[in-house]
């Protein structure tokens, strides 16, 4: 069997708002093992994106434990967390977040340039930029602005940056929320494709249940916790 990439046990997130708590997660446990392509779901406040957070490592829980690759994250350092984001997590968004006035070639690059492999020169980080861009399909855009980009090209840009440091989680925040059907069905089966061929894993947010269907496994975020659909 695969080894689990995220455990979480009963992660609650609770928020202080004036003198009254929000609980923003009450209960949540999850599974994810290597190769797993997983969606979650549910009606918007119910959670996803504080889960989202607390996975990507920019936030703690209230209580539960989150284990990432076997480790507790509760007991690492800030600048222990900041290398499980530049190394171990991919990031991908609903609006691409690419640099505006800086080429897709240098996007893709950028995270190597932040991530302790930094000492790679110049031309070995183009390189890898160039072989991530080209597994997506963009060999021909290295030079093109992301304005010189039609969406689906741009998310495609943003993948092809998430990955470029070979990332075991892959957390994908409403991917195709700004894009046509035909553009979001591609771009997930390249994100599925990357992810099998690496044998990484992903956590899809979605609200299109033709995203989800994409999914290995879908979850609902309830106020009750997590539940396996289907
Ligand atoms: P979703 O992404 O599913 O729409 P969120 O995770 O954004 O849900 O929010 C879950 C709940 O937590 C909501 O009730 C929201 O208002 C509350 N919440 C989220 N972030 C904060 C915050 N920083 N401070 C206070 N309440 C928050
Ligand atoms: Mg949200």
């Amino acid at each position: 069997m695969q080894p689990s990439v995220i455990e979480i046990d009963d992660l609650t997130r609770t928020y202080l708002v004036g003198d009254v708590d929000v609980h923003a997660l009450r209960g949540v446990s999850l599974k994810i093992r290597r190769g797993e392509f997983v969606a979650i779901m549910g009606a918007s406040g119910s959670g996803k994106s504080t889960l989202m957070a607390i996975l990507g490592c920019l936030d703690r829980p209230t209580s539960g434990t989150y284990l990432f690759e076997g480790v507790d994250v509760a007991k690492l350092s800030e600048p222990a967390l900041a290398d499980i984001r530049g190394r171990r997590l991919g990031f991908v968004f609903q609006s691409f977040n690419l640099l505006t006035r800086t080429s897709a070639l240098e996007n893709v690059a950028l995270p190597l340039f932040y991530s302790n492999t930094a000492t790679r020169g110049r031309s070995a980080r183009f390189a890898l930029a160039r072989a991530s861009l080209n597994l997506l399909g963009l060999g021909d855009c290295e030079r093109n602005t992301p304005g010189q980009l039609s969406g689906g090209q741009q998310q495609r840009v943003a993948i092809a940056r998430a990955l470029i440091n070979a990332p075991s989680l892959l957390l994908a925040d409403e991917p195709t929320g700004n894009l046509d059907p035909e553009s979001a069905a591609q771009v997930l089966a390249l994100l599925r494709e990357q992810v099998k061929t690496r044998n990484a894993a992903c956590i899809l947010v979605t609200h299109s249940q033709a995203a989800a269907a994409t999914a290995d496994r879908i979850v609902i975020l309830t106020a009750q916790g997590l539940r396996e659909a289907g």
